[in-house]
């Protein structure tokens, strides 16, 4: 009995159960976010996979959390605002997400749009994202190992854009790389003084969007191994 217990701690059950989650998606509802695919998302993507054992039981919680390397997963309203924002104006082909992390916002993505393109600077937490997503049999989605001030050019135009770390200003290459109509959805600012902003590419010129106070880790420069 003691063992059966210590087991069903060690593994989170009972704290990642479905009517944990179900009170986490009802939260969400409740501040605000109406896509029901993206809710729909969030409720069938098991979380605790994405964090440390000693915090499977709090995955659920609405807070970000760390993953190691200074860094943590988003918080799940900010990953359903911020797939909200892009899926606005309909459905989207190609996505590029800079920063990776834990590959939860990634997951979440890569049930939404065709698919996903995933720059992460820290290689560590890189391939442990990759390896989750195999898991989850998640495989729309490609990575990239490098600096997401310089995106992904190779592959682009993107028909939407998610930053998960705070820009000091908007990298000019992610606005080069963004299709006609295309979407970028970034925080803006540094320490304490951070907006999301939404970024479209208009017939001429760009159209910007300031969506409220955020707190996010900063996007820094060059790759990590
Ligand atoms: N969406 C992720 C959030 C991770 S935190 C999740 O939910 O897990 C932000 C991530 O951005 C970190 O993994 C950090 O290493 C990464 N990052 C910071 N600067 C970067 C840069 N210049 N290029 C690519 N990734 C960067």
């Amino acid at each position: 009995m003691r063992r059966e217990q210590d087991d069903m701690l060690r593994r989170g059950i009972g704290m990642t159960s479905q009517r944990t989650r179900e009170r986490l998606i009802q939260r969400l509802y409740e501040e605000g976010i109406s896509n029901t695919r993206v809710l729909e998302a969030i409720r069938s993507t098991p979380r605790h996979l994405f964090v440390d054992e000693a915090l499977a039981h709090r995955a659920y919680e609405d807070t970000a959390l760390p993953i190691g390397n200074n860094q943590t997963i988003s918080q799940p309203y900010m990953v359903a605002r911020m797939s909200e924002l892009l899926l606005e104006a309909g459905p989207l082909d190609k996505v590029m997400e800079i920063g990776t992390g834990s590959g939860y916002q990634t997951a979440i993505l890569s049930q939404l749009v065709e698919r996903v393109f995933s720059v992460e600077r820290i290689k560590v937490l890189q391939d442990r994202a990759k390896e989750r997503l195999v898991e989850l049999n998640l495989r729309n989605v490609v990575f990239r190992w490098g600096d997401g001030w310089e995106g992904w050019p190779a592959l682009a135009p993107y028909n939407g854009i998610i930053v998960t770390a705070v820009a000091t200003d908007v990298p000019q290459a992610l606005l080069d790389q963004l299709a006609p109509g295309g979407r970028l959805v970034i925080p803006v600012g540094s320490g304490e003084v951070q907006q999301l902003m939404l970024i479209i590419r208009e017939e001429q010129g760009f159209s910007r969007r300031v969506l409220g106070a955020v707190r996010f880790v900063p996007l820094l420069n060059g790759p990590l191994a």
